[in-house]
């Protein structure tokens, strides 16, 4: 067996320290120093640890107990019977292994026995509140103790308490009342309820509850039972047991035992489900991940529950579970993990983003091992150094971000974490500008910002050249065959041939997606090249007032503020961008190699609704900023014509500088002219 290191032994001995001192919060003062998810994960790895380093494990350790003494005035009762708690199981692979060792045990003990071998188990699945144990006793069918959880052994005596909670009978609705009856089950405040005591509490100037449980805990241990009538707790049963009687005396199921929960006068939870196998407890855990968001009460998983009683009484207990039940949590949206590596992101406009490169941890259903940082004062702020144990957060589509550090379990070497000095990728000086947060390399050929910004042009929204991705940018830009987006429209099936892991037909496949990207509208290209401030919905914007190339280059920054939605920062970005020769010769490149620089006119199916529609049109000269074919698509997307020489047929010569001929036979024709200027307003219109 593998001896522990000096360093698996601090860490053990530093997670029990922690995990203890969270565990007292939670338990004893109702008022938790971390999130369950994260108690659960550290809770864990102790597991972990410990079975991998049996030498490690003590009797005080967490993982030996069940809860933690209460701390209160009450007096201390102890449980006829301990009340356990549950093994956890964090997704159906989980849950699936779960049952794998149950049908073994099973196997063995039949094997023994010679009984039939059991094939599958019938469960019971119910939603597991998120509340606090309590066991109720009933002597001659009247309630006369209600007992909390406590330590699993002894719990605190609540019975007042517990009579104001109006869904717990205080009288059995039993005929003839066995002479005890034991009821388990959990006290929960309703959402509404807890969202109101905190309401008040804030207003009061009192610390507020972290969650309905722990509110509940300290509603039920409460001195004034008037403050807790107020507080108007309820409660779910799930245990019967009548002691002198085997259970299958009560009830030959756990399903059969709910029934009679509700006979008694009970209100026990209806949203119980019997299921025949692995598959239906998945649909369960399924429809209730979603469905529970519109409970008036919190769930953080479901319990299940093997039926057969005489099957519970066989597999028993461990020192600390059931082994029949198990609690099938729902995914954490924050976990622990401790940070390898604090590495460094050049993006496309030279930002410098530090990423926390983690162990990898299950987030909300996903694999997570990089979490951005954001920049150096997040950094100062978080305190976060390399090997650091952090909380991360991925909640919805959020990108996973640290959310804090915990400096219980930080190493004693741990060092604090400096921004460099220098960009990772061309080594030039970063800067940092007063005021901004963000550091930036400011080399202009800086091979990460090249990469950044082919990365941004090839992406969904802009041109979306599928199969174009970050490794073959990468080996693009490394082996200098690309310098800029348009050289993109250059490259040769041969030449991609040449990169890692690509074949011919890939590479073949791969130009024709390049070339297929010229077909994307302008909105997309604007967004493509990546001007600072533009997202994807601004060059939407922008493209439908600036319709073409030209009249965006050549807008002044408050016509381009004019335009509804657009502010001044934006503007400005615009109208910078353009000013930059590199980014005029770009544009060029891009329209040399047939990329959209104009919006397209939506056709229109009724033509006497097109401006133009019927209508010849003859161009003439240079226009100041349209090319020749622009003006005449432009005219024909319309409804026009556009013809090559004037005659009585002409209804319109367009006229640029330098007009000849043309020029002339359209004015003894008196056919009416108009300049570049003109043209683009009735198309605007
Ligand atoms: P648990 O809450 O994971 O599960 C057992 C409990 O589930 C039972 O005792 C019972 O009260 C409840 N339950 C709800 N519905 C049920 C049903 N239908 N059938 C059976 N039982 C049902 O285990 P636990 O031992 O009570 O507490 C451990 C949990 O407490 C940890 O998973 C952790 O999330 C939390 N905890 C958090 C901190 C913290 O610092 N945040 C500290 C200690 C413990």
């Amino acid at each position: 067996m593998a001896q522990a290191t000096p360093e698996i032994k601090q860490r053990v001995q530093e997670l029990r320290q922690l995990l203890q001192k969270a565990s007292y919060a939670y338990y004893a003062l109702d008022n938790p120093i971390m999130e369950d998810a994260v108690y659960d994960q550290l809770y864990r790895e102790l597991q972990e640890l410990e079975t991998q380093y049996p030498e490690l494990v003590t009797a005080q350790s967490p993982t030996q107990r069940v809860g933690e003494k209460p701390a209160s005035n009450f007096s201390s009762v102890r449980h006829n019977i301990p009340l356990y708690s549950l093994e956890n199981a964090f997704n159906m692979e989980e849950f699936a292994k779960w049952q794998e060792r149950l049908l073994l045990r099973t196997t063995l003990r039949e094997g023994q026995r010679h009984a039939p071998k059991i094939e599958k188990f019938e469960y019971v699945c119910e939603l597991k509140i998120d509340g606090n144990a309590l066991a109720l006793t009933y002597e001659n069918g009247v309630l006369v103790r209600g007992v909390t959880r406590g330590d699993g052994v002894t719990g605190e005596e609540i019975t007042q308490n517990v009579r104001t909670i109006r869904s717990i009978p205080l009288q059995l609705n039993i005929e003839k009342a066995p002479a005890v009856v034991e009821v388990r089950g959990e006290a929960f405040l309703p959402l509404e309820v807890f969202e109101q005591i905190n309401q008040e509490r804030e207003a009061g100037g009192e610390q507020l509850f972290a969650n309905p449980r722990n509110a509940a805990a300290g509603t039920l241990r409460q001195l004034d039972p008037k403050i807790v009538a107020r507080r108007r707790l309820d409660f779910f049963p799930y245990t019967l047991h009548i002691p002198g009687k085997n259970d299958a005396e009560v009830a030959r199921t756990q399903f059969e035992a709910l029934e009679l929960l509700q006979s008694f006068g009970f209100r026990v939870n209806p949203n119980r489900k019997l299921c025949a196998s692995l598959e239906e407890v998945g649909e369960y855990y399924d429809y209730w991940d979603i469905e529970r968001r519109n409970l008036p009460y919190m769930t953080d998983g479901v319990v299940v529950k093997i039926n057969s009683f005489a099957l519970q009484e066989e597999l028993g207990f461990t020192q600390k579970f059931p082994r029949w039940a198990i609690a099938l949590k729902y995914p954490a949206e924050e976990a622990p993990t401790v940070v390898k590596n604090i590495s460094i992101n050049v993006g496309r406009t030279g930002a410098l983003t530090p990423l926390a490169e983690m162990q990898p941890v299950q987030l909300a259903g996903t694999t997570v091992q990089r979490a951005t940082l954001h920049n150096s004062d997040r950094i100062a702020q978080l305190d976060i150094r390399i090997g650091d144990t952090v909380i991360v957060r991925k909640a919805g589509e959020i990108i996973p971000e640290v959310v804090r550090v915990l400096p219980e379990l930080r190493p004693e070497s741990a060092q604090p974490f400096q921004m460099p000095t220098h960009c990772p990728v061309c080594g030039q000086p970063v800067v940092r500008q007063k005021g901004e947060a963000v550091t930036r390399c400011i080399n202009a050929s800086c091979l990460a910002i090249l990469k950044g910004a082919l990365t941004h042009w090839t992406s969904r929204n802009a041109l979306d050249i599928n199969g174009l991705g970050e490794k073959i940018v990468q080996q693009l830009v490394d082996k200098k065959i690309v310098h800029s987006v348009a050289e993109l429209y250059d490259l040769t099936a041969e030449q991609l041939a040449s990169m890692e892991r690509m074949g011919k037909k890939i590479a073949e496949k791969l130009v024709n997606a390049i070339a297929h990207s010229k077909t994307q509208p302008w909105a997309r290209v604007l967004y493509g090249l990546g001007i600072r401030h533009v997202g994807s919905t601004y060059a939407q914007t922008l493209t439908q007032a600036f319709p073409t190339v030209e009249q965006l280059k050549n807008a002044s920054p408050a016509k381009i503020e004019g335009v509804h939605g657009i502010g001044p920062e934006i503007a400005q970005s615009v109208y910078q961008w353009f000013q930059v020769p590199a980014n005029q010769a770009l544009i060029e490149r891009l329209r040399e190699a047939g990329l959209q620089l104009a919006a397209e006119v939506k056709p229109n199916n009724d033509p006497k609704s097109q401006p133009f529609s019927g209508k010849t049109f003859v161009i003439t000269g240079t226009l100041p900023t349209l090319k020749r074919d622009e003006a005449k698509d432009l005219i024909e997307k319309a409804g026009g014509k556009v013809t090559n020489s004037v005659s009585a047929k002409t209804d319109y010569l367009v006229v640029g500088e330098d007009a000849g001929s043309k020029l002339e036979k359209a004015q003894s024709l008196g056919i009416n002219q108009l300049d570049e200027a003109q043209l683009l307003e009735i198309l605007e219109d």
